[in-house]
């Protein structure tokens, strides 16, 4: 059975690593995705149909690592010569730390998601902002450089990387919300030097922090192009709305981060209303790309991914 067959719900552990389960693979483990919790991770069903259609023998893992184990797992890994690694929750910060080198934009983001092992040095990269990046340009025609952005849930992870994203792309306009909103307010601050050129009034007129309130959303919605949702909210059903339905216009572009269900409810009320939504799916194919171009210096064969990925779903 080729590696893209296999069914994919299986993750490994630390021990495993260390004695011997995984080194009897076939074809070898060479790549993984650390978390914990990882078995939700569809990483596998990502990159396995990726190894196999780019000849390289090779497959891809989940390990479940708790951030205890994460030096060790990482050190093991390097000797069993694996090519690299993802790091999903709760590793993307503490990876930062181990690495040798990090690339510009994950020491922006003080955040890595994909690690390279390039001869003796372990490098770090993070490929949710480019991969937020492509994910728009597939799904809407459009480049962020050209947007209007309200991102709500700016101040998690994945609000962050794709609020730096904006602002590294010199976004017309970024306005942050979060439900707790000193988050977004310190986000703020660190953004605030990539909107002090001249295009607009003035470095607080295109990038803005408000609170998640109705009547602070309501005065700026008009103006935005386009809506993010990188919270978690709107996961299950039984979550509140995030925005009223009123708010949402035909003029809308709607991205929302999550995968599962396809379509939030944010998405149905968006698309009710005239606008052109996406779920998070692209993303992570994207991210995913991103990470097979970081190990193997080549393209990814995105259509094996985007196959993979349709079929896991
Ligand atoms: P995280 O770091 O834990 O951040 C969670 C964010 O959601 C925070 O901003 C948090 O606000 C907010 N939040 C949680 N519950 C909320 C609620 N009931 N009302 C309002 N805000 C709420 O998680 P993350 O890694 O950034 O992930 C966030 C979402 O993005 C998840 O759904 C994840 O699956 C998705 N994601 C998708 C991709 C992709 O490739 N498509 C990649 C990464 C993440 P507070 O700051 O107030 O706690």
């Amino acid at each position: 059975m080729s590696p893209s067959q296999m069914p994919a719900q299986e993750s490994y552990t630390l021990a495993d690593l260390k004695y011997g389960k995984i080194r009897d693979l076939e074809p070898p483990a060479k790549l993984a995705v650390f978390g914990d919790p990882v078995a939700h991770s569809l990483s596998p069903q990502l990159h396995n149909p990726a190894l196999s259609a780019a000849g390289i023998d090779a497959q891809y893992i989940r390990l479940h690592i708790s951030e205890a184990e994460f030096s060790e797992a990482l050190r093991t890994i390097r000797e069993l010569g694996f090519f690299g690694a993802n790091c999903t929750i709760p590793h993307k910060f503490n990876a930062i730390e181990a690495m040798d080198e990090v690339d510009e934009l994950a020491s922006k983001l003080g955040a890595v998601n994909t690690v390279v092992f390039e001869g003796e040095k372990m490098v770090g990269f993070n490929s949710d902002g480019p991969g937020f990046v492509r994910a728009v340009r597939e799904e809407f025609g459009v480049d962020l450089h050209d947007l209007r952005v309200l991102i709500l849930g700016a101040g998690g992870g994945a609000g962050r990387a794709v609020a730096t994203q904006c602002a590294v792309e010199g976004c017309e306009r970024l306005v942050l919300v979060n439900r707790t909103p000193e988050k977004a307010e310190a986000l703020k601050e660190e953004l605030l030097p990539y909107f002090a050129d001249e295009r607009l009034q003035g470095a607080h007129d295109r990038l803005d922090a408000i609170p998640w309130e109705e009547g602070a959303i309501a005065s700026q919605i008009g103006d935005i192009d386009l809506i993010v949702n990188a919270s978690s909210r709107g996961m299950k059903r039984s979550d509140a709305p995030l925005l009223p339905a009123h708010f949402l216009a035909p003029h809308h572009l709607v991205f929302d981060m999550i995968y599962s269900p396809p379509r939030t409810r944010l998405l149905a009320d968006a698309a009710a209303a005239g606008g052109r939504i996406a779920n998070g799916l692209s993303m992570l194919l994207h991210q995913g790309a991103i990470s097979f171009e970081c190990w193997f210096n080549r393209e990814a064969p995105l259509e094996a991914m985007r196959a993979g990925l349709r079929s896991a779903l």
